[in-house]
């Protein structure tokens, strides 16, 4: 009893161990260059499936190992991309190690349970339900256990003596992964949502000002940056006319279509309040500059928007001025704002320059 207590938790360990590896590599995913993930997931993954067969369970005479629960779970999550070179390399290390329960325990334990796991999988959907990790667990047991009624001597009363232990292992344990691999998943989703609410506006999606003045705190500048005021043109008639929501619902789609014009490199854009978009703008000559901040007049007076099925034209007043230093934001934003009260004074959908 001791021993497969003892033995059983140390499988437990190895699994959680696993666990906690993986999250840590999917807390700080952001930072990590996707190959690098890629080849430590798949590092991780058979590396716990070597180090579960050489601590398998030891139940009266019998020893069995867990292998199939990463094998299963993480082919279940995170697909075959990363589920088939963990099964390859684990493949080639059991064969390698060769045996008679090489060739049955590959093809039957490890195998057909992954490939099975991978109908399951789910790209972008949530993870499965626990019922359905039981299911497929029972499922990949039957497979990896029948054999041993075939190909194993006496192979009935081995069956019948360890079906109890080895299902109630394999359960268990996938339980205990799946659920702190859904805790984890929970966490993750949790804090991309606060990221996301302390960055951007969020009617717009936009970069918020508070995010928008330490990005430009922060980055170093080679080239000549600048700042460009965007305000849309008598906007306020909008909500007269259509009510606020579908003011709002305008605001939106002028925003989208910002970034669609917008190069997305070199640039940062971002909502400066009500119906004002600011842009910090890298650019290499006057020229340059000239022709994106022209693209975007042009482009927003250009593109059709609609509220209550009615097409509205929009047009937007821009002001642009020279960033000189990261620490002189405000400075610039003021210059560019005075450039943008000029152009609506000369009539609005019009750029006015301050460089
Ligand atoms: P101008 O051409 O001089 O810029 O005229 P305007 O009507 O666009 O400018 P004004 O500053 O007079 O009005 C801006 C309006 O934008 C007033 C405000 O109700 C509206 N607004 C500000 N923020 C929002 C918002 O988040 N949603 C909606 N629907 N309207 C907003
Ligand atoms: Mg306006
Ligand atoms: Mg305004």
């Amino acid at each position: 009893m001791t021993t497969i207590l003892q033995s059983t938790l140390s499988n437990i360990a190895i699994i959680l161990f696993m666990y906690l590896c993986i999250s840590i590599l999917v807390s700080n995913r952001k930072m990590i260059n996707k190959y690098l993930f890629s080849a430590s997931v798949l590092i991780i993954t058979s590396a716990s499936v070597v180090t579960l067969f050489y601590l398998p369970i030891r139940y009266g005479d019998y020893q069995f190992d867990l292998r199939l629960v990463p094998l299963v779970i993480f082919s279940l999550l995170l697909g075959w991309k990363h589920a088939i070179p963990a099964l390859l390399i684990a493949v080639s290390w059991r064969l390698g190690l060769g045996g008679v329960g090489a060739l049955p325990g590959v093809f039957f334990g490890m195998i057909l349970p992954v490939f099975l796991a991978l109908l399951f999988y789910k790209k972008e959907k949530a993870m499965p339900g626990p019922g359905t990790l039981f299911m497929l667990m029972t499922i990949c047991w039957l497979i990896s256990d029948i054999p041993i009624l075939f190909l194993v001597p006496n192979g009935v009363d081995v069956f019948k003596e360890i079906y109890m232990v080895r299902l109630l292992a394999l359960q268990v344990s996938a339980l205990i992964l799946y659920f702190f691999i859904f805790q984890l998943n929970r966490e993750v989703e949790l804090k991309r949502k606060l990221r996301f609410y302390a960055e951007r506006d969020p009617l717009t999606g936009l970069y918020n000002m508070r995010y928008f003045e330490n990005r430009i705190k922060k980055s170093s500048y080679d080239q000549k940056n600048y700042i460009v005021m965007i305000d849309i043109d008598y906007f306020k008639k909008i909500n007269d006319t259509f009510g606020h929501l579908n003011g709002d619902m305008v605001l939106k789609n002028v925003a989208v279509t910002l970034g669609k014009i917008i190069p997305s490199q070199k640039s940062l854009l971002g909502r400066y309040g009500g119906e004002e978009f600011i842009l910090c703008l890298e650019a290499d000559s006057k020229e340059q500059l000239m022709k994106i901040v022209s693209d975007i007049r042009s482009g927003i007076e250009s593109t059709p928007f609609y509220a209550e099925n009615k097409k509205l034209t929009i047009t937007v007043s821009i002001g642009v001025s020279e960033l000189t230093h990261p620490t002189q934001l405000y400075q610039a934003i003021e210059k560019a704002d005075n450039s943008l009260y000029a152009s609506k004074q000369n009539g609005r959908n019009q750029i006015s320059y301050a460089i």
